[in-house]
Order: structure tokens, then sequence, then C-alpha cells
């Protein structure tokens, strides 16, 4: 045989023809661009390799779904780029019996990686259509545990709260104070804050009615909107 053979390289093999194998596709995406890059946690990287991120981007994405880069999910929104879901996973310390919020649902992915580690998860959207295609995905999947909301996520979900984890999705200019009043002891609060070209990942933990903080590291993100976001009333 000239050239290159089948089996040369993961995706290679996983390319060739009509049969696209995503699942080999996965594996070799938690691999290379996650557990090497030291994500260490097990049940994060198991869950990073169950759920089908291809099924989470426009269908003429599918094939980039597992690339090592955020994609546009319409309405001028993206997906996070894996590493980065894998990391703010790992950074809420679930251990399966949390609640969970989650503020921006973007596709409904980080939602379903969530809904994989911890015992209930609320997601909130507040574009309408981006909500509806999500909820509608998530069920599809049978993410049962996870219910999307669709609203301004700046304010929390105070129905529901107190949330043993918050993970936020986009960038703020600050930290909502909603979402520090709704961490339960012991809580933990993931998300980016800074300007719209780069952000610190912060982590606050409600540890005795005192926020301790950390700077995990830096990334950058679709901005944060809404009455605690950008062009709020609070900016
Ligand atoms: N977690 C998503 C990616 C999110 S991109 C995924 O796994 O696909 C960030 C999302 O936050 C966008 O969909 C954007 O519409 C949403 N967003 C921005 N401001 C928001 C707010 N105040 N409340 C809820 N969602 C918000």
């Amino acid at each position: 045989m000239l050239g290159k053979t089948k089996s040369e390289t993961a995706a290679g093999a996983a390319t060739q023809g009509e049969a696209l194998n995503y699942g080999l596709l996965r594996r070799a995406m938690v691999e290379e661009q996650i557990r090497r890059r030291g994500i260490v946690a097990p049940r994060v990287l198991a869950a990073m390799r169950e759920v089908p991120r291809h099924e989470f981007v426009p269908l003429e994405l599918a094939v980039l779904a597992y690339d090592d880069q955020p994609l546009p999910i319409g309405e001028g929104q993206t997906i996070s780029q894996p590493l980065m879901v894998a990391a703010m996973t790992e950074a809420l310390e679930l251990t399966g019996s949390e609640r969970v919020l989650e503020v921006g649902t973007g596709s409904g992915y980080q939602a379903a990686i969530l809904s994989r580690l911890a015992r209930e998860v609320h997601t909130v959207e507040n574009h309408a259509a981006l909500a509806a295609a999500a909820a509608e995905r998530l069920e599809r999947l049978g993410c049962s545990i996870v219910r999307v909301h669709t609203g301004d996520g700046t304010l929390g979900l105070e129905e529901f709260a107190p949330f043993d984890a918050i993970v936020v999705t986009a960038a703020a200019p600050r930290i909502p104070p909603p979402l520090v009043e709704q961490l339960a002891e012991g809580g933990r609060l993931i998300i980016p804050v800074g300007g719209s070209q780069q952000q610190e990942l912060l982590r606050l933990r409600n540890s005795g009615g005192k926020t301790e903080r950390e700077v995990l590291h830096y990334c950058r993100f679709v901005p944060l909107v809404g009455l605690f976001g950008w062009n709020g009333r609070f900016e």
C-alpha cells in the first residue's frame, strides 16, 4: 500500500470514509488535550470520555467537535474548549451529591458533563433560542437531572438555592453578589472575571460565612451580560 495507512493516527483512522468514529476521537481528546495537560480527577475524565460532544455543535462542525478549540454555536456564542470545560469541572470538586448551578447554558455541553458528576443540575441561559435547543438536546441524550431555565443568570436562581457548586461560563466584569449569596456552606463558585480580552478564572469558597478566593489561571470567554454583567446596571 502506498502513502499513509489507516492506522497511522487515531484521528486518521477515525475519519476514514463514512464511519466517523467519534468514540475514538473522544478518547484521543481526553488523553492528549486533557489528561496530558494536568486534569487528574478520574470522574471528570470519565465524564469527558462519555458525553458525545459532537451532538452539541452545529451539524456542519461535528467533525471539529473533538479539536482543541471553542466552536461557534449560533447567536454569536461558543461552546468552550474541551480543556476549559474539564478544568472548570475539576475545580468544582464534585463528589456526586451536589446541587449545581451553571450560568450560561450555551449548547448544554457543560451541563451534560455536570449531570454525570452531581445530584441535581440547574442551568440558566439568557438567549431563549439557545436555551430551548439545549433543553431538547439534553432530554434526547438522557441528561434527565438537568433543568434548563431561561433568564438572567447573574441573579442566580433564588428558588433552588443554596448551591454546593456554581459555574459561570461567560466572562464577568465583577462577581455578581447573588451568586455568592446563593452558595451553600462549603460551596464553590468558579467564574472568569476581567476585561473582554482576558480574564482570571477565580474560585470562591464559602467557608464559615467568609469567602476565600483563589486565582486558578487565565482564560478567555464570551461576555456575561445581564444585571450584574456587562452593560448591566452595576457594571
Ligand atoms: N457552557 C456553554 C458555553 C457557554 S458560552 C456550553 O457548554 O456550551 C456562554 C453563554 O452564556 C452564552 O450562551 C450566553 O448567551 C450566555 N450568557 C451570557 N450572559 C448570560 C446571563 N446573564 N445569564 C445567562 N446566560 C448568559
